[in-house]
């Protein structure tokens, strides 16, 4: 089965060209051509679009939906301690209609490969992680879902309340169980599953060390939060004496199959460490912004070599999962921090949404258009009324608030076409996540 997608500009990560074409045959890209093209089963026509590589969304957690604008105005602790207890009420039903909405709008904006950090898994609720895995299938999204967990409660010293953590040995036995359940290996792989304790001061030390070994026994990668706020770096050097990524270190948590989400509060010697052990990092300017968290140096850790991706981070710290969005305001957040417009430019915020984020996720076969590729691609018009007209129509995809993917293409499968859903009812999402998230806050 053969797929032709030709479109007005043809950007592969590295070359742009005019009037391009891509042939998929099986969910692999197979040529890559401008001018006359090849014949081919079913043809996607989009004169008026930019077709690029699909985005990458390096972090997320997708039940996380279903409590979206709680705490408007919190810091990030104050925000976790208002919506654990919210979050120990969430069950499977709640977290496929929250992944489902997730995922709607993460395929939307032109996303084709997503993580999902999920680290909340009450006592006695079956079947979390497998409606995750299920949800990413039916939706048609390429999907990386980690096996999260917290088991520092209040009473040990950590952040959460006691009822929202699981024992040691029942999170390793779990997650072990979900690797050999769902993680495919394999080059184009749909589901590669990562071992992900949640943070610093939700997981004892143990944990992190014994995480680490099992994912590397697995040869599955390791993804956990860091250096997110300033209140972490203070609870860090008060508990164990170090800043967080000293910690990390110290836990064996650093090289190049680790990815951290966020990596704000790092130090020069820091932000060159991480660029040498090419450890990654998931940029979630959105839900930094939402929480006055603190801005990534992204500049640096660009500039010093460093693996870069971005993420939506969770909906209830940004109140959606918009990828391109996550490009136009790196960019801009980045010009802010080092009050300078040349901090980030526009190919690089994109560069960071698409190749970056595969670096982060560990995929070779993801991030580009290039013959032996995944067949993962995103088209967004160039000619609606935000977008025409602006030079360097390229560029003009971070520079202005991107509009939704015109057509989103997920291993050589069209998943979204004329700005519209096909794998799934959108409006029927919007009601479902709307009365789940009532339910929710009435305590059901
Ligand atoms: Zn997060």
């Amino acid at each position: 089965m053969t797929l032709l997608l030709r479109a007005g500009l043809l950007y592969t990560g590295s070359r742009e060209i005019d009037d391009g074409w891509v042939l998929m045959r099986d969910g692999t890209i197979v040529e890559v051509g401008s001018g006359r093209a090849p014949h081919a089963n079913q043809w996607v026509n989009e004169p008026n679009c930019i077709a690029m590589p699909g985005l990458v969304n390096a972090h997320d957690h997708m039940y996380q939906w279903a409590t979206r604008g709680y705490v408007p105005d919190g810091t990030l602790f104050e925000w976790l301690r208002a919506l654990y207890p919210v979050w120990t009420r969430i069950d499977a039903d709640v977290l496929r209609v929250a992944a489902r909405a997730a995922m709607a709008r993460l395929l939307l904006s032109g996303c084709t490969l997503s993580t999902d950090h999920h680290y909340v898994f009450p006592r006695g609720r079956p079947g979390l992680f497998a409606a995750l895995v299920e949800t990413a299938r039916e939706l048609g999204l390429r999907f990386h879902p980690c096996r999260g967990s917290m088991s520092l409660g209040e009473s040990k010293g950590g952040l959460p309340p006691d009822s929202v953590v699981e024992e040691h040995d029942a999170i390793l036995a779990d997650t072990e169980a979900m690797i050999g359940r769902y993680h495919d290996p394999q080059p184009g792989s749909m589901c590669r599953v990562v071992v992900a304790p949640c943070s610093p001061f939700s997981v004892t030390s143990e944990l992190m060390r014994e995480s680490a070994a099992l994912a590397r026994r697995h040869g599955v990668r390791l993804h956990t939060h860091l250096a997110e706020t300033l209140d972490e770096e203070k609870f860090c050097v008060e508990k164990f004496g170090m800043r967080p990524y000293e910690l990390m270190e110290d836990l064996g948590w650093t090289g190049d199959d680790v990815w951290y989400a966020h990596g704000i509060h790092l130090n020069d010697a820091e932000v060159e460490r991480i660029a040498e052990v090419k450890t990654g990092i998931a940029h979630c300017p959105s839900s930094n912004m939402r929480l006055g968290a603190g801005a990534c140096r992204v500049e640096d850790l660009v500039r010093a070599g460093a693996r870069v991706g971005l993420g939506v981070d969770g909906s209830a710290s940004n109140e959606d999962a918009n990828l391109a969005m996550e490009a136009h305001q790196a960019m801009l957040l980045a010009r802010v921090r080092s009050t300078s417009p040349r901090a980030l430019d526009a190919r690089t915020a994109l560069r960071m949404a698409t190749q970056g984020g595969a670096e982060c996720l560990g995929r070779d076969d993801c991030g580009a258009i290039e013959v032996g590729k995944c067949a993962d691609i995103a088209c967004f018009r160039a000619d609606d009324l935000a977008h025409a007209g602006i030079q360097d129509p390229l560029a003009g995809l971070a520079l202005a608030p991107p509009a939704r993917a015109q057509t989103v293409i997920v291993n050589g499968r069209v998943v979204v076409r004329d700005g519209r859903l096909k794998t799934a009812d959108e409006e029927a999402i919007a009601r479902e996540i709307a009365a789940t998230s009532a339910r929710l806050a009435r305590g059901g």
